[in-house]
This record gives C-alpha cells, sequence and structure tokens, in this order.
C-alpha cells in the first residue's frame, strides 16, 4: 500500500496504471486533461512501455482504445462531456460490440460551466448506451472504482463508464494506492464477428446487451456505491456522486438524523430507490448535472414526495454545494461575506506578447473595412478574441464549427466567409470541414492560428505541429493559397497584405499564423536551464 497526495484526477490516472492498463486515448479538456498527464509522467509508463500520447480527438481516442482492447490489453479513454458527444458514435457503437480486455471510458463533466460550453451529464449517455455508470464521491473512491471498474469491464465484456465533475477532478487528498497489477497478455478478440456490426451480427449482440440489463440491474441493486445510511427522521435524501458529500456536510454541521440513500452505480437499483421512498414522507433529490434521476423517480404524473431541481428545491443549473443543500432542506443560509471593493475584477484575457494578439490585430484592420466583418471562431484561447480590445471574432459552437459555419455561410452568399481555428483544434475537426469546403469550392478563407499546441488546457501535444501546410495541401488547397505569416509587430502591414490577398480570393484559402505559444516557449526555456544545470536529475 503506497499514500500519493493527487488530485481527484490524478488518482484515475495512477490506478489505471495499477490496474494494468497497457494505453491511455485521450483528447485535452479541462476538467480531464490531468487523467493523461499524470499516467505521461509516471515512471512506470515509460517502464512498462504504456502507450500514451494525444489523439487527435475524443472519437479517434475512444477507437484506439476500442482496438486495444479487442488486442486484449485493458486501456484507458479520457474527455470532457462534451467531448463524448464528438466520441458518441464509437461510444454507443462499443456498447453493441462489447470489450475483450477492459475499457474504462473517464468523462469528466462540468456543472456550473467553469471552463465548458454546456453542462450536459454523461449520465445519459451511460443510459443511453446502456452500460453500467460508476460515479464516484470522493478521490479515494475515484482510485478504488477505476480499478473495480475495469475487472468490471473485463468480467462483463462490456466499456464501463467513470464519471467525475469538476469539483471532484480538481481538488487534491491522499491517496493510497494498491500493488500494480500485471498488464494482460496480448490476446486478441477469439470471437471477432462480435466486432463486424453488419445489421446480422449487430442484432446479435444488441439482444445481448439487452440480456444483460438485469444482470446490469441486479449489480446495481448490491453495489457498494449504492447504500443506505440510517437515520430517524421521516424525510430523507437520495443522493447522487459528489453531492453524497455536500449532503452529509450538512447532516453533520447541524446535527440531523434524516436517512440517505446513496447512489454511485448505474442503472438505478430500481428496488432499493422503491423501498427508499416508500418510507420516507420527503424525498430530496441531490445530483450534480441533470435532474436525470429526479425525473425517473417522479415518474411522468409526478410524485408530490419528491423534491430537487424539478420543483425549484434546489437550482437547475449550476453545481450544488453544502450550502443549496442546506437551505432545500429549510436551513437557512448565512449571508456570505461581502466581496471587498479593493478586490477588482479580473476578466480573462490573452497573455501579454501572445502571437494570436498580432493576429486579432491583423484581422480586425482587414475585417472592419468589409461590408461583413463577422468572423467564424472555435475553442481554443483564441476564442477571447470576442472580448474587448478585439471584438474581432463572432461565434463559438463547438470543436470544429467554425470551418463548417464559415463554409454553409458562404453557401448563404455570405462575403467574405472567414474562419478562425487553432492548430489542435484544425486536426480534432476542423480538417473535414475544409476538405468539404474544397469539394464544394467554396470562397472561404481559414484562419489557423499556429501556437504548436494545445495552449487552452496547458500546452498538451497539438497532432498537426510542423505539418499544417502539407496537411492542408493533402485536402487539396491549392499550394498558391495556402499561406504562413509571422504573428508580429513588426510584420503587421506584410500580414494585413496577405490576409486581404487571401479573403478576396474566390475560393479556399488557408492563412496560417505560426508563433509558438509564450507559455510554451518560456516553459521549454526553463526546462532546457533547469536540465543544464542538472542533467542527470531532469533527464530522470
Ligand atoms: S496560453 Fe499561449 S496561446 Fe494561450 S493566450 Fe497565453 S500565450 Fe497565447
Amino acid at each position: 500500500m503506497r499514500n500519493h497526495l493527487l488530485l481527484g484526477a490524478e488518482a484515475i490516472g495512477a490506478a489505471a496504471l495499477d490496474a494494468g492498463i497497457s494505453g491511455v486515448y485521450a483528447y485535452p479538456g479541462t476538467p480531464s486533461t490531468e487523467i493523461t498527464e499524470f499516467i505521461q509522467r509516471s515512471p512506470e509508463t515509460v517502464h512498462n512501455a504504456v502507450r500514451s500520447s494525444w489523439s487527435a480527438n475524443e472519437k479517434t481516442a475512444l477507437e484506439a482504445a476500442l482496438g486495444m482492447s479487442f488486442a486484449g490489453k485493458r486501456s484507458l479513454c479520457c474527455m470532457k462531456h462534451v467531448g463524448l458527444n464528438v466520441a458518441a458514435d464509437a461510444f454507443i457503437n462499443a456498447a453493441i460490440t462489447g470489450v475483450n480486455g477492459g475499457l474504462v471510458i473517464a468523462v469528466a463533466d462540468d456543472p456550473s460551466m467553469h471552463s465548458s460550453q454546456n453542462e450536459q451529464d454523461s449520465r445519459i449517455y451511460g443510459k443511453f448506451a446502456m452500460i453500467p455508470v460508476l460515479e464516484p464521491a470522493t478521490q479515494q473512491e475515484l482510485y478504488d472504482t477505476t480499478v473495480e471498474a475495469f475487472a468490471l469491464s473485463e468480467e462483463l465484456r462490456l466499456p464501463v463508464l467513470l464519471r467525475l465533475t469538476t469539483r471532484l477532478s480538481h481538488s487534491r487528498c491522499g491517496i493510497r494506492r494498491l500493488s500494480a497489477r500485471k498488464q494482460n497478455e496480448l490476446q486478441p478478440e477469439s470471437d471477432p464477428k462480435r466486432f463486424v456490426l453488419i445489421p446480422s451480427n449487430a442484432r446479435r449482440q444488441y439482444d445481448k446487451l439487452l440480456d444483460l440489463q438485469p444482470e446490469l440491474a441486479a449489480r446495481s441493486e448490491s453495489s457498494h456505491l449504492n447504500r443506505l445510511i440510517e437515520g430517524a427522521e421521516k424525510s430523507g435524501i437520495v443522493a447522487f456522486g459528489v453531492a453524497f458529500n455536500y449532503v452529509m456536510e450538512v447532516i453533520q454541521a447541524h446535527g440531523l438524523s434524516k436517512p440517505v440513500l446513496r447512489i454511485g452505480q448505474y442503472p438505478l437499483p430500481e428496488k432499493m430507490l422503491r423501498r427508499f421512498i416508500e418510507t420516507c414522507e420527503t424525498v430530496l433529490v441531490a445530483e450534480d448535472g441533470y435532474p436525470v434521476a429526479e425525473e425517473y423517480i417522479r415518474g411522468l404524473a409526478g410524485n408530490p414526495k419528491v423534491h430537487g431541481r424539478l420543483d425549484g428545491a434546489l437550482p437547475r443549473s449550476g453545481e450544488l454545494n453544502a450550502d443549496l443543500i442546506a437551505e432545500a432542506l429549510g436551513i437557512r443560509r448565512e449571508k456570505a461575506p461581502e466581496v471587498l471593493s479593493i478586490v477588482a475584477d479580473r476578466p480573462p484575457e490573452l497573455c501579454k506578447g501572445c502571437g494570436h494578439r498580432d493576429m486579432f490585430e491583423a484581422i480586425s484592420a482587414v475585417m472592419n473595412n468589409q461590408a461583413n466583418h463577422q468572423v467564424f471562431s472555435d475553442i481554443g484561447c483564441y476564442t477571447l478574441g470576442a472580448l474587448p480590445p478585439f471584438n474581432a471574432i463572432h461565434s463559438c459552437v463547438d470543436m470544429g464549427a467554425a470551418v463548417t459555419m464559415a463554409k454553409g455561410a458562404a453557401d448563404a452568399g455570405m462575403t467574405p466567409a472567414v474562419a478562425v481555428i487553432g492548430d489542435s483544434t484544425f486536426t480534432h475537426s476542423g480538417i473535414t470541414g475544409l476538405l468539404d469546403a474544397v469539394n464544394d469550392r467554396n470562397a472561404v478563407t481559414v484562419i489557423i492560428a499556429d501556437n504548436t499546441t494545445t495552449a487552452m488546457t496547458g500546452g498538451q501535444a497539438s497532432a498537426a505541429t510542423g505539418r499544417l501546410q502539407h496537411i492542408c495541401e493533402g485536402i487539396g488547397v491549392e499550394k498558391e493559397h495556402i499561406r504562413t505569416l509571422v504573428p508580429l509587430k513588426k510584420n503587421l502591414e506584410h500580414n494585413i497584405t496577405v490576409l486581404r490577398e487571401e479573403i478576396a480570393h474566390e475560393g479556399v484559402s488557408v492563412v496560417i499564423f505560426l508563433r509558438e505559444c509564450v507559455e510554451i516557449a518560456q516553459r521549454r526555456l526553463r526546462s532546457a536551464k533547469q536540465q543544464k544545470r542538472n542533467p542527470v536529475k531532469t533527464a530522470s
């Protein structure tokens, strides 16, 4: 047994290594990034040759993890909640094929949208795919449950979804680690027809998945993640995942004696829930995310006993916390202390010296003189170009959408149709939109903000570094309309001229603004200096 102080996300990485994974596949996305980063910097990753580089997007990550499972080895796939939308095709079908080596899909939800475009709840995807969902409440549970999830996946021959939320992922705790298990031997799937989803096989596999449902429900009924904490009062609480902690905090702080049914494994344990609700006069449903279980427990006709996010006992959106639970239980909240006027607002902004600043200066100079000055953007640091002083971009919908939205706008007759996308985002899902534009010979200009990294999530490798020019050429963009610029003050006039030329081009053009992220450059210099001072220590 080893003790380590770890973030919740890191606890998952540690557990996956200790469970004997042979690979982790992921696309960075807050609050899931640290799972893969932990695995990447762990000495056992190198020692045991665990595969751990970043994938182009969440779909390719999940497909690769499934391939490793097909080969008989254990694999972990990590993403943030919106990444599961990208991986949804592979995700739902992986439930039909089933797995060979254990496959755990760790999905980090972000209630309150700390760094996301929506609040969606991955438990719904788990139900949609009809696979087990595990929802730990503490960091130690994250560790233990991840280890168990691999065994469960192999036993049931199904992928297992591990749901975590920002609060759990990004808080630190002492973790007891088990001794590491050896990796599985290479043992490719003995019934490869399972993985050939032609209709006749798919129907057979789907029936198998349906047949497994009573088994999954029975496991939930007896899971240690689903358990009753007795109490003498008649009003009870059903608490899910991390919300269980908030509930217990309020119960302990106020000396309450409410029975609590804690749920951490899905499908929902129906019998357990029914028994609990029958014995209570009122029930508060506390779940972080959507009112997924509350809707189910209330039923269409409604159940006047049941309270939660749907009737306003708890707020419909945002993260839960102990204060909100207390208020829902009729305990008056103490007024939060006023924020001192000396504490100034600090709106997010691009780092000083960031190349995107010079890029936006050039874009604004060109676009402000156009009849249509709107620019479609993607998701990355450059999305901050929507804020003053730039006000230079006018959309941010999902990864890759900048290119396809500009293409659609060009189809609608909008000129110029301009997209801004990052290098990593481009290979994530912008690349296919560019292919569409090339095939349709649209008049679009795709500006790629190439900072040679995935900066917004902390500087993970980008799948396109150093190859954007060739990739665009390979897709069919004319060589003379792929221009590379360096976003520096001294180049402003030249950059404006080139942008003007390409925006005027009545076909597809790509303008790559290439300059390394300042943060990454500084980190690289620091590590080079450190290595010079202490080569042995840094190299190990
Ligand atoms: S992290 Fe890098 S790319 Fe992002 S704003 Fe800062 S310097 Fe620019």
